[in-house]
């Protein structure tokens, strides 16, 4: 990837007593190196990307303290490098993004959490929950619960993620339970500062290896009869001694507060969130004294009953803040009460919305139905009506509108090579009629939104050919799977493709081949152009990652008999190739791979390459394209067949004329798709071609000056 982390890197080196300043997902990145762990992994994915690029970017460093990195194919590997973990006192960390990354790593965490780990396993998960996912809504909480491992919610505050980060070590050691580290967005994203530790080179590293194996020990490993122990270990050894770390080490956090008739129950990563609501009723300072009782759980898996009967003790009513469903928590506290014969009341659900981000307005909500209850001398009514307030004021503003906001929907990056396979597939189909098309994770989804509303389904990163198994057999006409290369080596190698040729499955698998895996940050992957031949061509558009044909060859080695490559600008040639797909004789896999390079990852290496040599003085073409607003018609059909964000509307300059007129903004990076669209679905000559010229040489100059003057004395004339 072209971005560079180099500061962040520096950061990592910061010593004893030094002060790192920066964000949330910066300081467990650091945290982890303070902890002594000897290896790391993961796949990338928001909004925990950044922890493994940084420590990939920081390859040399790590080496110097023996740190082993692993940039993982997938989720699964990534769990499965835990294992170092079972045998070896080997501190170990990988990351990624859950849900799916979770469910994706299921059968290794599974296979993990059995046998136990004598070294310190901690998987840092990025919960893509709430406003911004990017990811079906569920709970990586269910994980924790199902396998016995630890779930971790540190308040999202510099000093305490880094110290969660170091006891998450010791903790899981303590329990032989793998832990799990939720991290929301925001927390992610959060600014602070911390005092720093020394990092701590592991005892065994890469610098420091291991003579001799373990000795063989049948119980950790994960098949039964010793499953059936482990089992028992789970309830009967390991959450015990977990309980007792987590009090004995005070993770959780008790806030006394003033009001002791009520207490509230929060999930450490929302604490911000509460307080911000708790100083919207006037119950806390914005430096977080709460008159309201707080525990403030970084541990919420497992909970410790004697904890949250104390802390429920002497108190009318106790409410637990714990966002998304089901309420594991809540339910979790319930019965410890419960089974302690504790009569506080407990609220949860009942007055909180049981799906969704908890919002300030959401939380504020819910504390004022508490206090109404339970503590009527405190006023609600100024918050009820702010609330209420800004229910009118987003009612106003929509009847001023005379409708909803519209939403604005993402979409492809100016110059994006895979905009014009879509563009191509809609001209396509209306050859051959709609096809359903099988979907997939990565920038490709994109096109689910307008202007191509193209996608029937998406079940998983990689699988959309193995989705269509089952409908592609009920349609008469073939279906198209759409996947990026990323989704590729991450399952669809062997989920789609192996299983697709081995049923003999008629189908058609559509490979965008950019390079990287874009969506996630343009991280490198196995097909990735390597540095040599961008040094060499750091121009070139279209043909870059065509020099890299592992996909070719791994298909063709697997035996694909029908693969077409196709460069994405080229829309008339890839609509010819997916008719072809679609109705060729040949009954087995049909692959065709399109071919463009990122256009955000190749902007960041053109961009540099371009300004040094207009520095140098060097002669620079650019192209442009426009549109000759007396020729546009103004029907937007090119509108409709790209969606480009540099090719927009303005009012048409005939004022004879009422529809406004198609133009190209500054933007346009002169991918050409605009002129190839107008190709190949014959659209109206309006589009023009045009090169800027900078550090234009004499004779340029000259004949640029003659032409101006020329074209002056005509529109004089
Ligand atoms: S990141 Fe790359 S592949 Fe993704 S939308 Fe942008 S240009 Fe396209
Ligand atoms: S040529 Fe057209 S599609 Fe390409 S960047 Fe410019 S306006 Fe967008």
């Amino acid at each position: 990837m072209e971005v560079s982390f180099t500061k962040e890197v520096e950061a990592l080196r910061l010593g004893a007593g030094e002060t790192f300043h920066g964000e949330g997902i910066l300081a467990i990145t650091k945290a982890l190196l303070q902890s002594g762990v000897a290896y790391v992994g993961g796949y990338q994915g928001a909004p925990v990307s950044h922890l493994l690029d940084v420590m990939v970017q920081a390859e040399p460093y790590m080496k110097e303290l023996g740190v082993h990195v692993e940039a993982c194919a997938n989720e699964a590997s990534a769990a499965a490098m835990l294992g170092a973990s079972i045998h070896y006192p080997l501190r170990g960390a990988v990351t990624w993004k859950s849900i799916v990354g979770t469910n994706v790593a299921a059968d290794a965490l599974s296979n993990l959490s059995s046998p136990g780990v004598v070294g310190g396993a901690l998987i840092v998960v990025g919960e893509d929950y709430g406003e911004g996912a990017s990811v079906i809504q569920e709970r990586t909480h269910a994980y924790a619960l199902k396998s016995s491992m630890l779930m971790l919610d540190p308040r999202p505050e510099l000093g305490n993620m880094v110290r969660i980060v170091e006891h998450a070590f010791r903790l899981s050691e303590a329990s032989n339970m793998p832990a799990m580290l939720e991290l929301r967005i925001r927390a992610c994203h959060v600014r602070g500062s911390f005092v720093c530790k020394d990092n701590v080179a592991p005892r065994i590293s890469t610098q420091h290896t291991m003579a001799e194996p373990a000795p063989f020990d049948y119980a950790r490993l994960a098949h039964p009869p010793v499953t059936f122990g482990h089992e028992k270990l789970k309830s009967g050894e390991r959450i015990p001694a977990a309980r007792r770390y987590i009090v004995a080490e005070a993770l959780n956090e008790h806030h006394a507060g003033t009001r002791t008739d009520i207490g509230l129950i929060v999930q450490g990563g929302l604490y911000n969130t509460l307080i911000r609501a708790l100083q919207q009723l006037g119950l806390a300072d914005a430096f977080g004294a709460s008159e309201l009782p707080l525990l403030v759980l970084n541990v919420t898996y497992p909970i410790v009953p004697d904890e949250v009967v104390a802390f429920a003790a002497g108190k009318r009513a106790v409410m637990v803040i714990e966002e998304g469903q089901p309420e594991y928590i809540e339910r979790d506290i319930l019965a410890a009460l419960h089974r302690a014969g504790a009569t506080t009341a407990l609220h949860g659900k009942d007055l909180l919305q049981m799906a969704g981000e908890y919002t300030v307005e959401l939380m504020a909500a819910g504390l004022a139905s508490l206090l109404e209850r339970h503590q009527p001398d405190v006023d609600t009514r100024p918050t009820r009506d702010w609330l209420a307030a800004n229910v009118a004021r987003r009612a106003e503003v929509a009847a001023q509108l005379g409708r909803a906001v519209p939403a604005r929907p993402p979409g492809f990056c100016i110059g994006c090579p895979e905009r014009p396979v879509f563009a191509a597939l809609k001209l396509a189909q209306q050859d051959v009629g709609p096809v359903h098309v099988a979907a997939d994770i990565g920038c490709h989804a994109l096109a689910t939104f307008e202007p191509f509303s193209s996608g029937h389904s998406i079940l998983g990163y990689g699988m959309s050919l193995a989705s269509s198994a089952g409908v592609a057999p009920m349609m008469k006409r073939r279906v198209l799977s759409i996947m990026g290369d990323g989704g590729f080596w991450h399952n669809g190698l062997l989920t789609g493709v192996q299983s697709s040729l081995f049923n003999g499955d008629d189908s058609v698998l559509l490979i965008m081949k950019n390079g990287y895996t874009s969506a996630t940050g343009t991280q490198d992957i196995i097909s990735t152009p390597d540095e040599e031949e961008k040094a060499r061509a750091p121009d070139r558009q279209q043909s870059l990652v065509d020099r890299n044909t592992t996909i070719e060859s791994t298909l063709k080695g697997l035996g694909v008999q029908w693969m077409r490559t196709v460069h994405t600008y080229r829309v008339a040639e890839m609509k010819k190739t997916l008719q072809e797909a679609f109705t060729t004789d040949f009954a087995g896999l049909k692959v065709i791979i399109a071919e463009g390079e990122c256009q955000l990852e190749r902007q960041r290496r053109v961009r540099p390459w371009i300004a040094s040599l207009l520095k140098r003085g060097k002669r620079v073409v650019r192209v442009k394209y426009g549109v000759d607003e007396d020729v546009c018609t103004g029907d937007h059909a090119c509108i409709r067949l790209s969606g480009c964000p540099t090719l927009t509307l303005k009012d048409n300059p005939d004022p004879l004329k009422l529809d406004p007129v198609a133009t190209v903004i500054d933007g346009c990076v002169g991918c050409g798709l605009c002129g190839e669209n107008a190709h190949a679905a014959t659209l109206c000559p309006s589009f023009y071609r045009g090169e800027v010229v900078q550090n234009a040489r004499w004779h340029e100059r000259v004949l640029a000056s003659l032409r101006s003057a020329i074209v002056q004395r005509l529109q004089a004339a």
